[in-house]
């Protein structure tokens, strides 16, 4: 089983590297995260999470029922349980203009969780686990998730985009977690 990178951990500050060869032992490597994952009951995982700066993500939204996902394809809505896990390699998002703000938790940080403010939209391009193009977009819970694991990649952690209230009232945990 994959141990859970904690906060502190300078892994969770780097920026991954691309992946260029989707081969064997990625397949087995992202096996070993959605283990991981499921274990620790989380819906997404980032490499950086397991030690590893690479660019690969995990995510399963259907844990969670009461936040819906939604996946949509050329304008088609899509269901996304059919989709799930999702395992994607070199994940790129667009943003869409409008915000919206909700809970988050991670399991690097445990304990924590807050408020973050998201854009409620995005598009992911990526590569599936057999090098071909996946492309969708995403609203709800699947979103949050894909902008929360993307930001992992970047070494950009959840607790960054508290806002200065969330922060106050996370901040004598986080001080206990430092030290
Ligand atoms: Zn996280």
């Amino acid at each position: 089983m994959l141990e859970i990178t904690k906060l502190g951990h300078p892994v969770l500050r780097a920026k991954a590297e691309p992946i260029r060869e989707i081969d064997a032992a990625l397949r087995r490597f992202a096996a070993d995260m959605l283990e991981a994952m499921y274990e620790h009951e989380g819906c997404g995982l980032a490499a950086n999470q397991v030690g590893v700066a690479r660019r690969i993500i995990v995510i399963d939204t259907r844990g969670a029922k009461n936040r819906p996902s939604v996946l949509r394809l050329g304008g088609k809505s899509l269901p996304v349980h059919k989709h799930m896990p999702m395992v994607l390699v070199n994940p790129e998002l667009e943003f869409g203009p409008e915000r919206e703000s909700g809970d988050e938790a991670c399991l690097s940080i445990p304990g924590i969780h807050g408020d973050v403010d998201r854009a409620r939209v995005v598009r992911l391009r990526a590569l599936d686990l057999d090098g071909a193009a996946v492309e969708f977009e995403a609203e709800g819970l699947l979103s949050r998730a894909l902008q929360h694991e993307v930001d992992h990649l970047d070494g950009i952690l959840f607790i960054d985009r508290l806002d200065a209230e969330e922060r106050k009232r996370v901040a004598d945990e986080l001080h206990a977690m430092a030290r």
